[in-house]
């Protein structure tokens, strides 16, 4: 399955939160039995036999995106709710994707096709070992965590894209599932879709999509029209047509647009607690040998610009080194809550102040280790 990964969005990427996806082997099979004899009990298995329509769509699915189907399928009854998901998912155990009836009622098989490439992608990518933005109380964490999971969605569409192979049932999919309306009641004009993105757009941020763990229908659907531009793409396909994109321009086509649509506050965010571990922690450096001459305040002082003044006023106090330890528990403890490329660059930057400040290199080493040490950083450290 790992041909799939190359389609995945670059901000797909849950190593930023320290998993790696192919590590992951769990014996589920206890918790699966429940989970199993709920579904055998509430909802139709879903076969050839009772089901062919749906059954041949699915079949038509791993045709297309060439991989094994050990999945279970279920319809449950559910009459409101245009819906899919797919549950359970560790390597070592076998999926279960549930369709609601209304989803089946609404979408032509085609678009169903779409639902269900997207289900499956979750399983392939192992969405499922994604961290919980519900666990989390810290809001940074949080607001990364949504955007972890706003891309996951971004990533399985487009494995949803290549199950039905057309760019049309792939909108229109979204579409119904974002109005709940049937073919009879719209035409179909994702133009107009994107004149609404525009406008969202206009609006600068957008609160709704910063706090929600699914993406808009419409930078859904700008998504999907740009993969459908891919090399990439085309590729999966043997199409004759080249492709406008590669898949990277795309990705970076999009995180533009995203962040049109979010705006920047978790940018910012982000920014904010990393200058301030930098700053404290290189402070605690200058500090190694309990000196702070005024040249390397002035070093300092180039190094940070007007926030340095601030931090050297700390010290002008007497409870100074209280003061600091607290600021760089707090800062620290902040910024181990951070990307990993983040994290990586923190350290790398902290590295540097090391070799650049006088003092014995041994109590510097010792700081840093100590610093790495509340990032969660296990690795030994040297400059
Ligand atoms: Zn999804």
């Amino acid at each position: 399955m790992d041909f799939l990964d190359k389609y995945k969005y670059h901000k797909d990427d849950p190593r930023e939160f320290g998993i790696e996806p192919k590590d992951f082997k769990k014996d589920s099979s206890e918790l699966d039995n429940n989970h199993l004899s709920n579904l055998l009990t509430n909802s139709i298995r879903v076969s050839k036999e009772i089901l062919p329509k749906v059954g041949s769509a699915i079949e038509t699915v791993f045709e297309r995106i060439k991989i094994e189907n050990n999945f279970n399928f279920f319809v449950t009854a559910d009459n409101n709710q245009a819906n899919a998901s797919c549950s359970l998912m560790s390597s070592a155990s076998r999926p279960d994707i549930v369709l609601t009836s209304r989803l089946i009622e609404l979408l032509s098989l085609e678009e169903l096709q779409f639902v269900i490439g997207h289900e499956v992608a979750h399983y392939v990518y192992q969405h499922a070992l994604y961290p919980n933005h519900n666990n989390v109380d810290d809001r940074n964490l949080k607001l990364n965590i949504l955007n972890l999971s706003r891309a996951a969605e971004i990533s399985a569409d487009r494995i949803g894209f290549l199950a039905c192979n057309s760019l049309e049932d792939s909108l229109r999919a979204n579409f119904k599932l974002a109005s709940g309306l049937s073919d009879k009641h719209f035409n179909f004009k994702p133009s107009t879709y994107l004149d609404q993105l525009r406008d969202l757009e206009d609006l600068g941020k957008s609160s709704t999509e910063l706090w929600s763990t699914h993406p808009s229908f419409l930078i859904r659907m700008q998504s999907l029209i740009w993969f459908s531009m891919t090399k990439e793409y085309h590729e999966f396909f043997d199409n004759k047509k080249k492709g406008t994109y590669s898949l990277s321009e795309v990705d970076e086509k999009l995180d533009k647009k995203i962040k049109k649509v979010t705006g920047d506050e978790l940018e910012v965010s982000n920014k904010n607690i990393y200058e301030k571990a930098l700053i404290w922690g290189s402070l605690d450096i200058y500090l190694s040998d309990k000196k702070f001459s005024k040249i390397e305040q002035d070093e300092f002082a180039s190094r940070f610009g007007e926030k340095a003044n601030k931090a050297i006023s700390l010290l002008k106090m007497s409870s100074a080194r209280d003061m600091l330890d607290k600021k760089i528990d707090i800062s620290f403890n902040e910024a181990s809550k951070l990307l990993k490329t983040e994290k990586d660059k923190l350290v790398e930057e902290l590295k540097t102040v090391g070799k650049e400040t006088g003092g014995d290199k041994m109590k510097k080493l010792k700081i840093l280790g100590k610093l790495l040490n509340i990032l969660g950083i296990k690795k030994p450290v040297s400059f």
